[in-house]
């Protein structure tokens, strides 16, 4: 990809917009960066203070932004909005969140781009779906940054369960970024060895339950974390650095992002995650397969979920 076609423009400067820009400067994936928040000079602060780094890495240029900054970006990455209080579900966030992220999106729309934009801000899979509605983009354009998250904590964890590699470790977490999220063991593998032939290998515990114990401390690993510090950025950011690299890279890289499904995985007009092929355009493709009885319960389970909430939003 050209340099010039290499901008990011973030919009809101926050902690999670900040751990994303710090762990991008470090892979020279950006040749700009624009950065918009409502607060100014959180804005100014925050690019002189990553400007100072500027010399310990890669060249790109970092900048204060407006909403003409997305007329040239490749990729536009949305993490304004209110945060979960400690014991707050996502979900309770919607309302306040789905307004910000109406205005957000009223005056992208304004600006002529062809960028790809990942929706951040929480609840990640309703907002991702206020954004498309709002922009009127082609759902490939549109993506929410999902379960990715999810699907690192799974890996991690379990590659410390198993004491493996994380990279090693293929895992997926579908559905929801919420708490109905759904961990698709059908899907998991260590060096391709499915993992319940690879449990039986190992025999190195009972590992019926230490499935399901990996599964809830993934589930509530967002809580854990705003309970001790207050809320949750680096994991995130990181997150979003792999979806970024992905996209500027057109890696056609398998990731769990969020996005408005229509008859794949027999749901239609939600977004959530999957694992789709994220490329230069987006999704390029969605991983449409058949999952077994129990998972796919779970998985219209957690679609039933957001479109209760989809439509406590629309009332
Ligand atoms: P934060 O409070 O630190 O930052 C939010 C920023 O948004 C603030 O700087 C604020 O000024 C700005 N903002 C608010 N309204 C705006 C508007 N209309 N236009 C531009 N900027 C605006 O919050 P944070 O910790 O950075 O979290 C941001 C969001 O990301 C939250 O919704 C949080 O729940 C979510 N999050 C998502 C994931 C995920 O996996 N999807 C993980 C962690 C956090």
């Amino acid at each position: 990809m050209e340099a010039k076609r290499r901008k990011v423009v973030i919009v809101g400067a926050g902690s999670v917009g900040t751990a994303y820009i710090y762990a991008l400067l470090q892979t020279g994936l950006a040749a700009e960066i624009a950065l918009i928040d409502i607060d100014e000079k959180v804005v100014a602060g925050e690019v002189m203070d990553l400007s100072h780094g500027l010399p310990f890495i890669p060249p790109v240029s970092i900048h204060a932004g407006d909403y003409s900054d997305c007329s040239d970006a490749h990729l536009i990455v949305i993490t304004a909005g209110a945060k979960q209080k400690p014991g707050q579900s996502r979900t309770e966030l919607v309302k306040d969140n789905a307004s910000i992220i109406e205005s957000v999106c009223g005056q992208i729309k304004g600006q002529p781009t062809d960028a790809v934009l990942i929706m951040v801000t929480n609840p990640v899979d309703i907002l991702a779906r206020v954004a498309l509605d709002c922009l009127g983009w082609p759902r490939e354009r549109v993506l929410g940054s999902g379960t990715v998250l999810d699907t690192a904590r799974l890996k991690y964890m379990l590659s410390r369960h198993c004491q493996v590699d994380a990279r090693n470790v293929h895992a997926y977490v579908l559905g929801e970024h919420g708490d109905s999220e759904v961990v698709v063991w059908s899907m998991a593998h260590i060096a391709g060895v499915p993992i319940g032939h690879y449990c039986r290998i190992c025999q190195g515990c009972d590992a019926r339950q230490q499935h399901k114990r990996i599964a809830e401390q993934v589930r509530d690993s967002a809580y854990h974390i705003i309970d001790y510090k207050g809320s949750t950025y680096y994991g995130i950011g990181m997150s979003l650095v792999r979806i970024s690299g992905a996209i500027l890279r057109d890696e056609r890289s398998v990731l769990t992002v969020s996005i408005k499904l229509e008859g794949e995985y027999d749901i239609d007009g939600l977004c959530l995650s999957v694992p789709c092929v994220v490329g230069e355009n987006g999704v390029e493709q969605i991983v449409d397969t058949r999952l077994p009885d129990e998972e796919d319960k779970a998985l219209r389970a957690s679609a039933n979920v957001l479109q209760n909430l989809f439509k406590h939003i629309s009332d």
